[in-house]
């Protein structure tokens, strides 16, 4: 009822292209979770749980898996696997566990952050040679590499196999240990080509997220060998991670694992038709060649307004893009958005620069939303 009614208030159909993160269970998801065999997970007895982590565990090729909350709390996991106090870790200026997780390497494990400036929040052996800072007690202890991918305010980008290997190597020939930030990583493997014992082999540690792209109300999953694992189940408790019942949400990742990996293509060809479209309206400038799976980021004319204010007209037009500061717009295509729904808004967007911004209050929200 109470569904309805929000649909009298808002007559027209939203088209909601601020994050893959907005999705709704569908009807079939939410019939395996209602029906989900269920068991205490922190005695590791929830059937579901460990079925799971089991499976993600052989698709990564590696020997276990362990269920967190969030993206953000399963990096964490990572981070205070592999790290000791004043220890330090090597990351892309954008990535998301120095940038979205709230100062959490610092807050959590004592670990600072060096951030490193390069293209499309990828990094290569150039960008991270002499970063690793001698061993001298002046220094923090260079300890952890984390890489992302998808890499998202970087641009969606996606890595190519062969960088992953060689930057991999580089890192253990260093001594440092290796975690990606895997949220969208089953977008990077659809769109690069490779596969999850690909990745398996380049990391220690890999984070999963299963409430992005594939569609699921919550869930991610730190993935490595079994040390490293039973470590982060420990740390998982000290986070107040440890979970129940929690088979209801692991039977919708599991779901989604076998009916929402390959349709990703779907939203990467939904986000090229996107970004071409974009490219060819004049006052916006996007370029597609840079899109590489469901992100799309293009950016607004100055003397057109702002980010916040364009998102704020399209927002009373029924589309939702999130404001990324500045000029720059993020669009995100994902299970809920149809192609139709991409020509759509692609047509709000002309009418609405063609309409002017002139009476648009900053409406939006004014942070990034980065999600
Ligand atoms: C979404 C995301 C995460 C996890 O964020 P949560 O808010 O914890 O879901 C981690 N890394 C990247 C790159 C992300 O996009």
């Amino acid at each position: 009822m109470a569904h309805s009614r929000s649909l009298k208030v808002c007559p027209v159909k939203l088209i909601d292209l601020r994050s893959d993160t907005v999705t709704r269970p569908s009807l079939a998801m939410r019939h395996v979770m209602a029906n989900a065999e269920v068991g205490d997970d922190m005695l590791g007895e929830d059937p579901t749980v460990n079925r799971l982590e089991k499976m993600v565990a052989e698709m990564f090729g590696r020997e276990a898996a362990v269920f967190a909350c969030s993206g953000t709390q399963s990096n964490q996991m990572g981070v205070r696997v592999h790290c000791v106090p004043g220890d330090e870790l090597l990351i892309n200026e954008t990535g998301h566990i120095s940038l979205f997780e709230g100062g959490a390497p610092a807050a959590l494990s004592g670990v600072t952050v060096r951030t490193i400036a390069a293209d499309g929040g990828f990094l290569d052996i150039p960008n991270l040679e002499g970063r690793i800072r001698s061993n001298d007690q002046h220094f923090p202890r260079t300890r952890l590499l984390c890489l992302e991918n998808t890499t998202n305010i970087g641009g969606g980008r996606v890595y190519p196999l062969d960088q992953l290997q060689r930057v991999s190597e580089w890192a253990v020939a260093h001594g440092l240990k290796r975690h990606l930030d895997g949220a969208r990583v089953f977008n990077a493997m659809v769109a690069g080509g490779y596969s999850a014992t690909d990745l398996g082999k380049c990391f220690d540690t890999i984070s999963v997220c299963f409430s992005k792209g594939l569609g699921c109300p919550m869930g991610s999953m730190l993935i490595g060998d079994r040390d490293d694992i039973l470590k982060a189940r420990r740390v998982r408790k000290i986070f107040g991670g440890s979970l129940r019942q929690a088979g209801i949400v692991a039977a919708a990742a599991i779901h989604a694992l076998e009916n929402n990996v390959d349709r990703l293509r779907q939203d990467h060809e939904n986000a090229q038709q996107l970004a071409q479209g974009l490219t060819g309206i004049e006052g916006l400038r996007c370029d597609a060649s840079l899109v590489d799976s469901n992100l799309v980021f293009f950016e607004i004319d100055s003397n057109l307004g702002t980010a916040v204010q364009f998102c704020g007209a399209l927002r009373e037009q029924g589309i939702l893009i999130g404001p990324m500061g500045g000029q720059r717009m993020r669009a995100v295509t994902h299970l809920d958005v149809s192609a139709e729904d991409v020509s759509q808004a692609l047509e709000v967007v002309r009418s609405c620069l063609a309409k002017g911004l002139a009476n648009q209050t900053a409406t939006a929200g004014s942070g990034p939303y980065s999600k």
